[in-house]
């Protein structure tokens, strides 16, 4: 049957046809952009009327998340949904997803939206490596998580966790002024997990992308480099690839019976092996380099996934490092754009806030 939707929508759309995305931020900003080149119009459903998307979009709706109705009717006037950030709650993404295609599925959420989940289905259900992790509710569950993962660990919340935000490292078990005491008070009453400490060589990254024939690209490996927690710039393609991230990757994407584009981010060893610290179900900040790369970005990969398109060249033409303009670094946003072989990308935020992320720069490199 060529039909995947309660209302019989077609599993692959035709240009014109309208993609919902639930979240107005740069992703969605950038998302909308691509999916004009391609004639795709796009909705956006944000609870802010000034979001980047807004300028981007054929469409806004604001509401709130938790408004089932107003995303049920959202979704009425969408051949398909997607999102642009994980944390989307289960009855919103129910709502949607019985008025229209939800692409990825709701069980991409689950499954990426609890720290614990997530570990546990990469570990248990795909045979992949992750770092020791154990359940914690409580500081008794701390005090024998710690016991059995040692020192240093990182407690993490299950849940809402991003940029570092919701995570404390424990360093030492120190009688007075113990680190184990102080993270629990950071962090409680949130159930968490405690994590071992990875010392890994580099941090790097795989975005993919999954098509609703089953088909898979993937772009090259990244490597990211954090200041503050948050991402600073992302090179690629990384060196150093012999395909297992790819693989890894694809094997997730099957499991979920996912469409379209996921970033999944790795811890990498000194000899090379690969940990799977977490997956977002989203175009993800370290695939922003493929927009000037010379293939198919992962913002049009994603809309052609949605809409049941073939999915596109992911085989980048040029390497290029991208850097986050982070806070007011975005206003040095004139010298930049007038460097030869830099892109300038700016989101249209219109306050300028610390850690927030205001737009980036591509630079080709080779
Ligand atoms: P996350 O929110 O899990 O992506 O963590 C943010 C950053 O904290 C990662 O990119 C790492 O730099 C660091 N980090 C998180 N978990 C661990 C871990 N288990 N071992 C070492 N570093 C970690």
């Amino acid at each position: 049957m060529n039909t995947d939707s309660p209302r019989g929508t077609k599993q692959s759309l035709s240009p014109g046809a309208t993609i919902g995305i639930l979240g107005g931020g740069q992703l969605g900003q950038m998302l909308a952009l691509a999916g004009a080149r391609l004639g795709l119009k796009t909705h956006i459903y944000s609870p802010s009327a000034d979001c980047p998307a807004a300028s981007t979009a054929a469409q806004l709706t604001v509401g709130e998340y938790e408004d089932t109705e107003a995303v049920l009717s959202f979704a009425k006037s969408c051949d398909a949904v997607t999102y642009e950030f994980e944390n989307v709650p289960a009855q919103t993404a129910k709502a949607a997803a019985s008025a229209a295609p939800l692409r990825p599925s709701a069980r991409a959420l689950d499954v990426s939206q609890d720290r614990l989940v997530e570990k546990s289905f990469l570990r248990d259900q795909l045979g992949l490596d992750v770092a020791g992790f154990e359940d914690v509710g409580s500081i008794h569950d701390l005090r024998r998580a710690v016991k059995r993962l040692g020192l240093p660990c990182v407690l993490k919340t299950r849940r809402f966790g991003y940029d570092g935000k919701g995570q404390v490292i424990i360093r030492t078990d120190a009688v007075n002024g113990s680190d184990i005491e102080a993270a629990w008070e950071a962090l409680a009453p949130a159930p968490c997990i405690l994590e071992a400490f990875v010392p890994f060589a580099r941090e790097v990254s795989i975005v993919a992308a999954r098509g609703v024939n089953g088909d898979i690209a993937a772009y090259p490996l990244t490597e990211n480099i954090h200041e503050n927690h948050i991402l600073k710039t992302s090179s690629a393609p990384a060196g150093q690839d012999d395909g297992s991230a790819a693989n890894m990757a694809a094997s997730i994407l099957e499991q979920l019976n996912y469409v379209g584009v996921m970033g999944v981010e790795f811890f990498q060893m000194s000899d090379g092996q690969l940990i799977v610290n977490e997956i977002a179900p989203r175009v993800h900040n370290s695939g922003h380099w493929t927009q000037d790369a010379g293939c198919t970005d992962q913002f049009e990969q994603h809309m052609r996934a949605v809409a049941g398109w073939p999915l596109g060249d992911a085989n980048p033409r040029h390497k290029v490092v991208m850097t986050n303009l982070i806070g007011d670094q975005v206003s040095a946003w004139k010298t930049l754009a007038q460097q030869p072989g830099v892109f300038l990308h700016l989101y249209g935020k219109s306050e300028i806030r610390k850690g927030r992320k205001m737009g980036h720069v591509n630079q080709i490199t080779g």
